[in-house]
């Protein structure tokens, strides 16, 4: 027993070694246009990035190669940073049904729709999403998954169950709070089962009949508590936020991001204010917008919604990039659509938009020193499209190539495990 178990424990650093020299080789990446994620504008030619164990080491121009690099040629091709999608929900089915899905299906197979869910992502070169509910830990072991390389996927964090007043937003994923005290309970919760976001419901929400979206769900202090046991853990919050009340109780709070942020008034109109978008600028506290496809909500609505965001980015309010992929008809490869929506109807330019989708995204949910931007010290995570997305944005589709912590992941369409 003791004999066996001492050879096993021999080869494990052995194996580890070797896998460690394999890694270890420098490796070249070769690109004809680099978007680097940095700032939302410039596309830089004919660069070489170098990446060891995974990690980005260095950008260079017209490099001498080292005659042991493996060079990976993509002078034909764009290469930018993956692409964070900060706003999913992997479980969740996307189907026409999301919620009764979500409401009839165990937590087995809620894992088996995250495990698709993943692959889609990666394909549509998403390396890392920020996955804002699913129920109990379910999310948490899939993302655990992908970290141990068990199945494909991009990075994940994860918050888990969202926290929501009683009845409230959500409340059928498991974790309902009121108070204060309460709050902060439910947060330590959450991270302890293994949550690296928090995610808190500011006010209600179309996808749980009974509640309001127009009337905030959470006073500033009970926000709070949750920002404060975020901050003590290293991570950040996420508020979802579709009424302006609840808005501005959130990002008064300190959360990171508002989710979707469409600024509805107590009496049903578009109710913009604008101190609330200045503090959003000072503090960069991002918004998500969650546009989703051009037809919804009813058009004058949308309309209206679209006019104060646009206001929101033009006192400076930063915007991150998400989907709410999971929840109807909004699949998990529908960033770059999103993105083709920002330029069209908020008015971004395609640098900008690529940017709330890389640099700003990382940012925003707290990774900015890990992923989101081709830089020394970051994880090797990159897209490689044919064409030119800060030219036409929908070039972000004509994906040729995923690179994940340095390994080829994606390749004409298909996932390499
Ligand atoms: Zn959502």
């Amino acid at each position: 027993m003791w004999d066996r178990r001492t050879r096993a424990g021999d080869v494990v650093p052995v194996v580890k070694a070797q896998l460690r020299a394999m890694q270890d080789r420098t490796t070249v990446i070769r690109a004809g246009r680099l978007i680097d994620g940095t700032t939302a504008s410039g596309v830089r030619r004919d660069l070489a990035i170098f990446v060891d164990s995974g990690t980005i080491t260095r950008v260079a121009t017209a490099p001498e190669l080292p005659s042991d690099a493996e060079v990976i040629d993509l002078s034909n091709s764009t290469v930018l940073p993956g692409l964070i999608d900060c706003h999913v929900h992997l479980v969740f089915s996307a189907s026409a049904y999301a919620l009764g899905d979500v409401l009839v299906e165990d937590d087995q197979q809620l894992l088996l729709r995250g495990v698709a869910a993943a692959r889609h992502a990666l394909r549509a070169g998403i390396t890392t999403v920020r996955d804002l509910g699913g129920r109990g830990g379910v999310t948490f072991r899939l993302r655990d998954a992908i970290d141990k390389d068990l199945i494909a996927g991009p990075r994940v964090l994860a918050a888990g169950s969202p926290i929501t007043i009683t009845g409230g937003h959500c409340h059928f994923l498991g974790l309902e709070a009121d108070g204060e005290a309460a709050v902060r309970v439910a947060a330590r919760h959450q991270l302890k089962a293994g949550a690296n976001c928090l995610k808190i419901m500011a006010t209600g929400g179309h996808m749980t009949p009974g509640t309001n979206r127009k009337r905030a769900q959470y006073s500033v202090q009970e926000i709070a508590a949750a920002v404060d046991e975020a901050a003590r853990a290293h991570v950040t919050v996420a508020a979802h936020g579709l009424g302006t009340d609840g808005i501005r109780n959130a990002v008064q709070a300190g959360v990171n991001t508002i989710e979707h942020c469409q600024w509805i008034g107590a009496d049903d109109s578009v109710s913009f204010d604008e101190a609330v978008a200045h503090a959003m600028a000072e503090r960069r506290t991002a918004f998500v917008p969650t546009l989703g496809p051009r037809q919804r909500p009813a058009p004058d609505v949308r309309e209206r919604i679209i006019g104060a965001m646009r206001q929101a980015w033009a006192i400076g309010a930063p915007i991150a990039a998400g989907t709410d992929a999971g929840v109807s008809n909004r699949p998990f490869d529908s960033l770059p659509q999103e993105l083709e929506v920002m330029v069209s109807d908020l008015g971004l330019s395609p640098l900008e938009a690529i940017h709330a989708a890389t640099g700003e995204a990382a940012r925003a949910i707290g990774v900015g020193d890990k992923v989101g931007t081709l830089q020394a010290g970051r994880a090797a995570d990159m897209l490689v499209v044919d064409g030119d997305p800060s030219v036409r944005i929908s070039d972000l589709r004509s994906v040729r190539m995923v690179i994940k912590g340095g390994r080829t992941v994606v390749e004409n369409g298909v996932v390499l495990d």
